[in-house]
């Protein structure tokens, strides 16, 4: 195998977020303590991490009719109250391992819909957060990630913005200022709360510094983790050639070819010893590590 000259840099800010922690924590304490039980959709949408919980007995049911046991966990994304409440009807034992600035974005929904604003989410309406938020937001609400998608004439002149946790800050703010465009004339009141998470924000920075300082990047996550794709996003819009893996086996020797700085970033949902390994292997092409 060649032996390819470059520096390998890690961004500041990577791979697992508190939330994912804890809900992991959470989870594994419980499943020692009192035997195997499901999450109610994957704790995070990583399939190796999800494949090493099953391993330990903590394994995901896709809905509510999946649910075979006695138990059932609530994942970092949180549900919605309606959901919640079926758990409880069925007298199920429910572990909830919601991330505490979910919560926050769910209660600042509730609040907002409470005060008589109609609540957009700026957010994707399939993601499993965004469908929790918008229970808690209840009938009057909507989530989009785009202006266009909502016609301004017919929102009610009271409206409550807030976002999926994971999203773009610079993104939540052009939505915003496009929105307040598009409803300026008619508006009574508008009342934006930030539920951006701050562990979103600071990865992304620190996704654009290494960007700048690299001739390429890789961004390790699960494929269907929409923090890791929006990681993937910033970088590749910096203009710095990206490539998005889940393994190291999906490194291709040829994207380092003439590379001379390698930068290396990792989803929320990224377990360390993904990214390690990644590491790893990039250490084998520099010729540092034998195989
Ligand atoms: Fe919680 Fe932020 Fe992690 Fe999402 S990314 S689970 S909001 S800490």
């Amino acid at each position: 195998m060649p032996e390819h000259v470059f520096r390998i840099q890690k961004a500041s800010a990577m791979g697992f977020c508190s939330g994912v922690r804890r809900a992991i924590t959470i989870l594994e304490k419980s499943s020692k303590v009192e035997g195997p039980l499901q999450t109610l959709g994957p704790v995070v949408h990583n399939r190796q991490v999800v494949d090493r919980l099953a391993s330990e007995g903590i394994s995901s049911a896709g809905g509510l009719n999946e649910i075979t046991g006695g138990k059932i966990a609530i994942p970092s994304h949180g549900v919605s109250p309606t959901t919640a409440g079926e758990l409880s009807r069925r007298g199920l034992h429910v572990i909830d391992a919601t991330c505490p600035t979910v919560h926050r974005a769910q209660v600042a929904a509730k609040k907002l819909a409470d005060g008589g604003f109609f609540v957009i989410i700026f957010g994707s309406p399939d993601h499993p957060e965004v469908k929790g938020l918008l229970g808690w937001a209840g009938d009057k609400s909507r989530a989009v990630t785009d202006t266009q998608t909502l016609s301004a004439e017919s929102l009610p002149k009271k409206i409550g913005v807030i976002s999926q946790t994971t999203q773009n800050k610079d993104k939540f703010l052009a939505f915003i200022t496009e929105l307040l465009e598009s409803v300026k004339d008619r508006f009574t009141e508008v009342r934006i709360v930030n539920t951006i998470c701050p562990t979103t924000s600071r990865q992304q920075e620190s996704a654009v510094r290494l960007s700048r300082k690299s001739d390429l990047v890789l961004v390790i996550g699960g494929k269907d983790s929409s923090n890791t794709r929006r990681l993937t996003e910033i970088c590749a819009a910096q203009g710095v050639e990206t490539h998005q893996v889940e393994t190291a086996k999906e490194i291709d020797p040829a994207w380092l070819a003439g590379k001379r700085r390698v930068g290396v970033t990792a989803g929320a949902s990224t377990p360390d010893w993904s990214w390690e390994e990644v590491i790893d292997k990039l250490k084998i092409f520099q010729g540092k590590l034998r195989t």
